[in-house]
């Protein structure tokens, strides 16, 4: 049976952290092929300050193209609306009727998740599997995880991988640019271009 990665995110940008963290999910678990999605409208964030949807995904496609197991998704930048994952995750299992998913995100999200503040949180947590991708010094607590489990859901479905690159943050890069730092090895050079051409993050104090 094929086992796919989902990799979702905002992307703003995408960067070396992300890549690193979808090629050890797609080694560790044997997973034929990750799917980067990035979100069109983050249900948890409001849209003021987020980068224009098709400029994430073209970054997104830019820095995956390169990878014969990677490849960008549009499922989520065609669908109007708030990107709910478990939206995703349906059309997917749809799409792949014969795949096990693996849905990989950040520690945060996971926590979120246990809490049931994601949209029908619960179901979720029965469609797919979850890797956790933690950066270095904020582990994740898998005590919290038991702990703040409102979905009565068991947590056997959650898996927790340690990833030094993820050091590197789309926050830090967008502050970098803004005040004229080199990201040069933090993105990939077509996304670093990318951002140059279109004078992306240029104001951005985010
Ligand atoms: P975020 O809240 O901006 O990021 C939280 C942390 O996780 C950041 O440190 C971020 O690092 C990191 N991170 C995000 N995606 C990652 C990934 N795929 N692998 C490793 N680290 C990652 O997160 P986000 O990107 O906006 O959201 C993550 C995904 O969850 C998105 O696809 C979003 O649509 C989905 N989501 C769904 C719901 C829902 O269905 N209700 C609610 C919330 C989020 P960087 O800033 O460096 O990326």
């Amino acid at each position: 049976m094929a086992r796919i990665g989902v990799m979702g995110g905002t992307f703003d940008p995408i960067h070396y952290g992300h890549l690193v963290t979808a090629e050890e999910a797609r080694v560790q678990f044997g997973l034929s092929q990750v799917l980067f999605v990035p979100n069109h409208y983050p249900p948890h964030k409001t849209l003021d300050g987020v980068t224009p949807p098709e400029h994430r995904y073209h970054m997104t496609l830019l820095a995956t193209v390169t990878n014969p197991s990677f490849a960008a998704s549009r499922i989520e930048i065609d669908r109007p609306g708030p990107s709910y994952s478990i939206d995703t995750i349906l059309e997917l299992r749809r799409a792949h009727q014969a795949g096990d998913l693996f849905y990989i995100t950040g520690a945060d999200a996971i926590l979120q998740i246990v809490r049931g503040a994601w949209e029908r949180a619960a179901e979720l947590l029965t469609l797919c599997q979850f890797i956790a991708a933690s950066r270095p010094g904020f582990p994740i607590d898998v005590d919290d995880l038991r702990k703040f489990n409102v979905t009565g859901n068991p947590l056997a479905n959650i898996h927790v991988i340690e990833i030094p690159a993820l050091a590197i943050s789309s926050t830090d890069i967008r502050r970098r640019v803004a005040e004229g730092r080199p990201i040069r090895y933090l993105v990939p050079e077509p996304v670093e271009t990318y951002i140059m051409k279109h004078e992306l993050y240029r104001g951005a104090g985010r």
